[in-house]
């Protein structure tokens, strides 16, 4: 037992493209601790979204151990992956993913309908996530009426909902402008501190490097720095 977050050894991913192998990952070792706020960089094509959906437990490694929680993923069924995803992680993407006939509160509900939390405190988990991300006031706004910034604050309460431990966003700020993507950075910076959480970002934008405590590098599927 160890007190790492995430502990990621030895991880490789080869994809099979045609007759060809792609090797997304090639030995990955990754030790974090929790409470703190991540940048994954890199150029496009060097495993980023790979990386972070195999920590997420979305995609499994061809070999290698991922352990999140002190949970080695590997021991869990495809079934049990699921669950455990929805009841311990958060996920934000690029395109912020959310329902678009569902108002902003019901997208941050329902991942809280999904793991069987009672109506009151869903009630109750809800606000206050999107209190969180100061949108108090645009609680039954859908998507379409939301700015691109808005949105990703809708997706990161809902990423809030279940109280994770971890968060894992890849290119959260990827479809934003730079004023509003250092808006999200700063949001993120104050979540990390305030929740105690660790968030593992992607991104190739230099000016994350100014909002995150740590940066990984990710070159060819290998961390270089
Ligand atoms: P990044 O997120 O840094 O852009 P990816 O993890 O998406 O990188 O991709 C890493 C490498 O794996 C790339 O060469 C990409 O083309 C390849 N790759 C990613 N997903 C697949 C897939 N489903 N099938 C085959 N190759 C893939
Ligand atoms: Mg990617």
């Amino acid at each position: 037992m160890n007190d790492y977050l995430i502990d990621a050894q030895d991880v490789y991913r080869v994809y099979q493209r045609g007759h060809q192998e792609v090797q997304a990952l090639r030995g990955i070792q990754l030790q974090l601790e929790s409470g703190c706020f991540v940048a994954l960089k890199g150029r496009s094509g060097s495993g980023k979204t790979t990386l972070l959906n195999i920590l997420g437990g979305l995609d499994r490694p061809t070999s290698g151990t991922v352990k999140i929680f002190g949970r080695d993923l590997s021991t869990l069924s495809d079934d049990e992956l699921t669950r455990w995803r929805r009841e311990r992680l958060g996920f934000v993407f690029q395109s912020f993913g959310l329902l678009p006939t569902l108002s902003a509160y019901e997208n941050v509900e329902l991942m809280l309908r999904l793991i069987g939390v009672s109506s009151r405190e869903r009630r109750e988990r809800t606000l206050h996530c999107l209190h969180i991300v100061g949108l108090g006031k645009r609680v039954h706004h859908r998507p379409y009426e939301l700015s691109g910034g808005q949105q990703q604050r809708v997706a990161i309460a809902r990423a809030l909902a279940n109280q994770p431990r971890l968060i894992l966003a890849d290119e959260p700020t990827g479809e934003l402008d730079s004023l509003t993507a250092g808006e999200i950075l700063s949001l993120f910076q104050r979540i990390v501190a305030e929740e105690g959480l660790t968030l593992l970002m992607t991104s190739h934008d230099m000016m994350v490097d100014d909002y995150v405590d740590r940066v990984l590098q990710l070159k060819d599927g290998q961390i270089v720095s």
